[in-house]
C-alpha cells in the first residue's frame, strides 16, 4: 500500500489538506494524525471495515478496545446510553484534553470498537488538526496510538513513519506532540469512578472534581498478579528493542545502583543505555547517557520518554538502565509507561 505524507501547520490548518484526509476517512481508509498526547491512527469509528484496518496496520490484539475521538459533546450523546452528571462535569472541565471517559455504550457503537465490552471509551483531543479532521469527517474517529503494537507510542511523524509506512493511507505530519504520553482512561460506567490508565490528566486533578476517584492498583504494581481492568494494560507495551530495568527509590541509591549495574554489564561486553535526569547526568561516566529532563519538571520527562526509548533502539543498546520518578502527579503515568517498557522489571533500591 502506498502511504502519502502531508505536512500541516497546527497554527494555520490548511483546509484543502484536511479535506484530503477527510476523504480518506469517508472512504474507509486510515489516517495517522497528531493529537496533544501522541499520534493517533484514525479511521471511521462507525465503519467496521475501516476499523479492521487499524488493527491490521498496528498488529493490535483484537481484544484491546479502541478510543473514539469526538469534536463535540453532541457527538457523545449518540455513542452512549446516557451521560451521568459526573461525566458532564468531567467533560466540561477536562475536554478538549487528555482524558478518556468510559461509559455504557449505545447500539450504534460497533462491537469491534469495544472488543465486545459494553462500555465505550471517548475523548475530545486538544489539537486543531485532530479536531478539524473529526469535525469535517462528521463521524467519531477511532484512533489508538499510531505505532506498531507493543512499541513506544509515536510523539513525532518520524516515529509513525518508522512503524506504519506502507501500512496506512495517509500520515499527517503536524510536528511533535506536546504531552508525549497517552490520555488518562477514567471509568465512569460503574458505581465507583476509577482510573484504568494513568495519563495526561493526573489523579490529583481528577480528585478536585471527583473526590472518591480511585486508581486500578494493577497499573502501578506489575508483579502483584492483579488482573488490570483495562484490556490494554495487560500487554507489554511501549517496549524498546533492548532489555530495560527501572530503578525506583531514593535518588542517591538509584544513581549508585545504576553506576554499579552499568559497570557489570559493560564488563560483560553489553552496550548500556542510561536514562537519567538533568540533576544526575554528571554522575554517570560510562554507557550512552541521555537525560530526559529535570526531576522538577515531570512534563518534560513525559514529553521526552518515548522519543528517548526510540533513540536507544537506533543505537542497538543491549540494556537500558532507567531512573524512576516519584509516584505522584504525572509521575504515576511516567512510571506506568516505564514499568511496561521494562516488562515489569522495576527494582526498588
Ligand atoms: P491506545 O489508544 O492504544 O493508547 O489505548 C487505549 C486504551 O484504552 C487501552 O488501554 C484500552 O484497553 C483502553 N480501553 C478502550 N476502551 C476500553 C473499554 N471499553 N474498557 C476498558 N478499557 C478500554
Ligand atoms: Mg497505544
Amino acid at each position: 500500500m502506498e502511504t502519502k505524507i502531508i505536512k500541516i501547520d497546527e497554527n494555520n490548518v490548511d483546509e484543502d489538506l484536511i479535506s484530503e484526509a477527510v476523504n480518506i476517512i469517508k472512504n474507509s481508509g486510515t489516517v495517522a494524525f497528531p493529537t496533544e498526547t501522541v499520534y493517533g491512527l484514525g479511521a471511521n469509528g462507525l465503519d467496521e471495515n475501516a476499523i479492521k484496518k487499524i488493527f491490521m496496520a498496528k498488529g493490535r490484539p483484537q481484544d484491546n478496545p479502541l478510543i473514539l475521538h469526538v469534536h463535540s459533546m453532541k457527538q457523545v450523546e449518540e455513542l452512549v446510553e446516557e451521560v451521568p452528571d459526573i461525566g458532564k462535569i468531567c467533560m466540561e472541565k477536562f475536554w478538549p484534553g487528555p482524558l478518556t471517559i468510559l461509559l455504557p455504550k449505545s447500539n450504534k457503537v460497533p462491537d469491534i470498537i469495544t472488543a465486545g465490552l459494553n462500555t465505550v471509551a471517548i475523548r475530545m483531543p486538544e489539537h486543531k488538526i485532530a479536531l478539524e479532521l473529526i469535525r469535517k469527517s462528521n463521524v467519531p474517529i477511532a484512533a489508538p496510538s499510531a505505532n506498531t503494537s507493543g512499541r513506544p507510542s509515536p510523539t513525532s511523524a518520524m516515529h509513525v513513519i518508522e512503524d506504519l509506512m506502507g501500512k496506512v493511507d495517509l500520515i499527517i505530519d503536524g510536528g511533535t506532540t506536546g504531552i508525549g504520553l497517552e490520555s488518562t482512561v477514567l471509568d465512569l460506567s460503574g458505581n465507583l469512578p476509577m482510573i484504568l490508565r494513568p495519563g495526561g490528566v493526573t489523579k490529583e486533578e481528577l480528585q478536585k472534581v471527583i473526590p472518591n476517584v480511585s486508581i486500578d492498583l494493577a497499573i502501578i504494581k506489575e508483579n502483584e498478579n492483579i488482573v488490570p481492568k483495562s484490556p490494554g494494560q495487560k500487554y507489554r507495551h511501549y517496549a524498546p528493542k533492548s532489555d530495560m530495568m527501572v530503578f525506583s527509590g531514593d535518588i542517591e541509591n538509584i544513581v549508585e545502583n545504576i553506576i554499579k549495574n552499568t559497570k557489570k554489564y559493560i564488563d560483560n561486553d553489553k552496550k548500556v543505555g542510561i536514562i537519567c535526569t538533568d540533576e544526575t547526568k554528571e554522575f554517570y561516566k560510562e554507557g550512552l547517557i541521555i537525560s530526559i529532563g529535570s526531576r522538577n519538571n515531570k512534563e518534560t520527562i513525559a514529553h521526552n520518554l518515548f522519543n528517548t526509548l526510540r533513540l536507544f533502539d537506533k543505537e542497538d543498546i543491549d540494556i537500558i538502565l532507567a531512573e524512576g520518578v516519584e509516584l505522584s502527579d504525572l509521575g504515576i503515568a511516567i512510571m506506568n509507561r516505564m514499568m511496561k517498557a521494562a516488562g515489569g522489571k522495576v527494582i526498588n533500591v
